[in-house]
């Protein structure tokens, strides 16, 4: 590595969860993943992803002493990205990552301490950043937001939420660039609920492609036809995303744009508070409007 090139070591820890966010990151078509993670982010920028359970070349005692070896001698200077949710009940037994002394550590043990030696975490997908399909209820392993696992164990370090089941990879990288170029975000660059506003600053309502025709209160009755969402479970209206602009799978389409709902992936409260997918929402009327 050229040494006028600063290096960002990055610590990616996988809880309870799917590993897509990670297949959806490994997807990014511009930059490519290959651009991400072995060329400057930003010329002068490198990214040094030291752990990921999926794609990392190391394994077992080797693997675990990167980790140590960041925590101990990389202190304030790592990211960390956790994937998935923490398991809480039961001191976190559900999850473990590796062994100290011959015996298993909890994930809920390695976020808090990477945590709370690390410069900032990104909570990646909504698992991570609210608990996700893991803590939906009756949620027996108690699966949390790394967010709110900090506040019960008061560890103050930053969390950037970058929720999505799965996120769209350029939440991601574009999340990471920023950090590169101008540091942490900001207060005011994020929502109350930690998601930066570049990316969930507006509704999926506001940029629908069929918002005309819920206005003109003309709604599909089947999958496939023409004609507002809504009565068939769309969630866009309490929805906060730039999927409707940006598009997925490197511009080619999106959730309605195929015909089907937005189930509000990136929301707090994921899956519960938006089920049934396919049933009408009664009670969380767009704001300001009667349909
Ligand atoms: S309810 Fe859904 S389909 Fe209808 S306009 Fe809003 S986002 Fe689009
Ligand atoms: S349109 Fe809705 S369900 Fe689809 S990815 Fe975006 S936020 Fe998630």
């Amino acid at each position: 590595m050229n040494k006028n090139v600063d290096e960002y070591p990055v610590i990616w820890l996988q809880g309870a969860g799917c590993t897509g966010c990670s297949v959806s990151v490994l997807n990014s078509v511009s930059p490519t993943i290959k651009n991400v993670l072995i060329d400057e982010v930003i010329p002068g920028k490198h990214v040094n992803l030291r752990f990921h359970p999926t794609i990392m070349a190391g394994a077992g005692e080797l693997a675990i002493e990167v980790l140590r070896d960041t925590q101990e001698h990389r202190k304030g200077e790592y990211i960390l990205i956790v994937e998935g949710a923490v398991p809480t009940a039961e001191d976190g037994v559900y999850a473990v990552v590796g062994e100290e002394d011959g015996k298993p550590v909890t994930l809920l043990s390695r976020v808090l301490s990477l945590g709370a030696n690390a410069m900032a975490v990104i909570a990646l997908g909504t698992c991570a950043a609210f608990g996700g399909i893991p803590s939906g209820s009756p949620n027996p392993t108690g699966c949390r937001g790394v967010m709110d696992t900090f506040e019960t164990h008061n560890i103050s370090t930053p969390v950037i939420n970058i929720p999505g089941c799965p996120p769209h990879p350029d939440w991601f990288v574009g999340t990471v660039a920023s950090i590169l170029i101008g540091g942490l975000p900001e207060p005011e660059e994020l929502d109350e609920f930690g998601r930066p506003k570049l990316f969930f600053g507006s509704l999926i309502h506001e940029n629908c492609p069929r918002r005309a025709y819920y206005d003109e209160r003309k709604f599909a009755k089947k999958l496939g036809e023409p004609g507002c969402l809504y009565d068939l479970g769309c969630k866009g209206s309490v929805t906060y995303a730039d999927c409707p602009l940006r598009l997925w799978n490197g511009g080619v389409n999106w959730c309605i744009g195929n015909n089907s709902p937005c189930i509000g992936c990136c929301e707090p409260g994921f899956p519960d508070v938006v089920s049934p997918f396919y049933a009408k929402m009664e009670e969380y009327l767009p704001q300001g409007g009667e349909k």
